[in-house]
């Protein structure tokens, strides 16, 4: 037998144009999400019908619940278009799943008209069959123990008892592509899965500073975009080495500067492989407020290094806020882990909060910019992660 599932999303932001779109997009991801159980996806009155071999029921179930989109999963029973056989799979139904003395309703939507009973008409016959044959059942039409839902389509009938709540939000990719600047913290992953939740495909590069750094922070950078990767597909992350650029800002340039200077770096470098992958927009973790290179001051100075869009989605997240996300997505314990950031590395003991735009650029004329970028550019690997 194999394993069902009808798959809802939400209609209700959906009008004329963007809704094809969103529905093709879906598709898309919905197929990849399951791809390797050769699992097949229809398209089915505004919902998917997924169906799979009974062997990957729970890895199905798991993966499709994670689709951006989607708003739930139900696994299904399939039934014939024959009342008759419908009353014997939901007696079967209660056979093994109610309790005698369970309380339940029935809910049932009809897409196909031409079945020969409304929806409430089968919510009736249905719930008054299973009475007859479990005597002891109640019927409770606002907190019962089982819903019985039952959907007629126009080649199959459906019932199921459970919804398993899925993120939401749109498929990836709908909107567009960006880079997340990924560490190995907290924030950055947080901020690329809310990037996918509003359809942004994702790369993601990652700046290490090996060897003054050890390997471990690019193996965090490697976990933490395989989460990602659960939601969003396989994920290209871009593994550049700045201690070379470490090195000469530590030589050059006041070391209060110094974490000012790195990020806007940074950015340069985010915007080059923006520009090589054709990417639209620069996703980071920054958030107001939480440490010295995030005041508005810093985050406007570092932003000035690049004219790229760049996308902050926690900028005004609390950081119980942050971390509650985090869990949900199983971030958090890669997250955790000590490590080493390239950016802690060389950290002064009073970095500047208030940087001048001004004095970067004059700090910056020293520099041989187009030359660190290169160099830099030239240690990127390309490493694609999947879940
Ligand atoms: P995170 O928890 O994401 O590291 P944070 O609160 O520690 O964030 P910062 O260290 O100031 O804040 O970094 C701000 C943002 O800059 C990060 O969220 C991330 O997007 C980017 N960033 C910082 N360090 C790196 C790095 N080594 N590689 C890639 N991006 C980085
Ligand atoms: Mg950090």
């Amino acid at each position: 037998m194999a394993a069902k599932f009808l798959v809802r999303y939400g209609e209700i932001a959906l009008k004329g144009r963007n809704r094809g779109e969103f529905e093709q997009q879906l598709h898309r991801n919905l197929k990849g999400a399951v791809g390797d159980f050769e699992a097949e996806v229809d398209r089915m009155h505004g919902r998917f019908m997924v169906s799979g071999p009974e062997a990957g029921r729970e890895a199905m179930q798991e993966r499709l619940s994670r689709v951006f989109g989607v708003v739930s999963v139900s696994p299904v029973w399939e039934e014939a278009l024959d009342f008759e056989k419908i009353k014997t799979r939901a007696k079967e139904i209660f056979a093994q799943f109610a309790n005698q003395s369970s309380s339940f309703k029935v809910q049932s939507r009809r897409a196909n008209k031409h079945f020969p009973y409304n929806s409430p008409e089968i919510s009736q016959l249905l719930g008054g069959h299973l009475l007859e044959e479990y005597p002891l059942l109640q019927v409770d039409l606002h907190q019962p123990d089982i819903i019985l839902s039952v959907e007629i389509g126009y080649k199959s009938a459906y019932l199921y008892l459970d919804k398993i709540a899925g993120p939401g939000g749109l498929p990836v990719g709908i909107t567009g592509k960006s880079l997340l600047l990924l560490s190995g913290g907290m924030d950055s992953p947080v901020a690329g899965w809310l990037a996918m939740k509003r359809g942004l495909a994702l790369e993601a590069v990652h700046f290490h500073s090996f060897p003054f750094t050890s390997r471990h922070s690019s193996d965090k950078a490697i976990e933490l975009g395989k989460i990602l990767a659960r939601y969003g597909g396989k994920i290209p992350l871009h593994m550049i080495n700045v201690a070379d650029i470490q090195k000469i800002l530590r030589q050059d340039c006041p070391p209060e500067m110094g974490v000012i200077l790195l990020r806007r770096m940074m950015y340069r470098l985010a915007q080059l492989v923006c520009e090589k992958r054709h990417l639209q927009a620069i996703v980071t973790g920054e958030n107001l407020g939480q440490v010295a290179s995030q005041t508005l001051e810093s985050i406007d100075v570092i932003s000035k290094a690049t004219s790229m869009l760049v996308i902050r989605p926690l900028v005004s997240f609390d950081k119980d806020e942050i971390i509650t996300i985090a869990r949900n997505i199983d971030s958090f314990d890669i997250s955790a882990l000590p490590y080493e950031d390239c950016c802690t590395l060389f950290l002064p003991r009073s970095p500047v909060t208030k940087p001048r735009h001004a004095v970067v650029e004059q700090l910056e004329k020293r520099l041989d910019i187009p030359a660190m970028l290169d160099q830099a550019l030239q240690t990127a690997e390309l490493h694609v992660v999947k879940r």
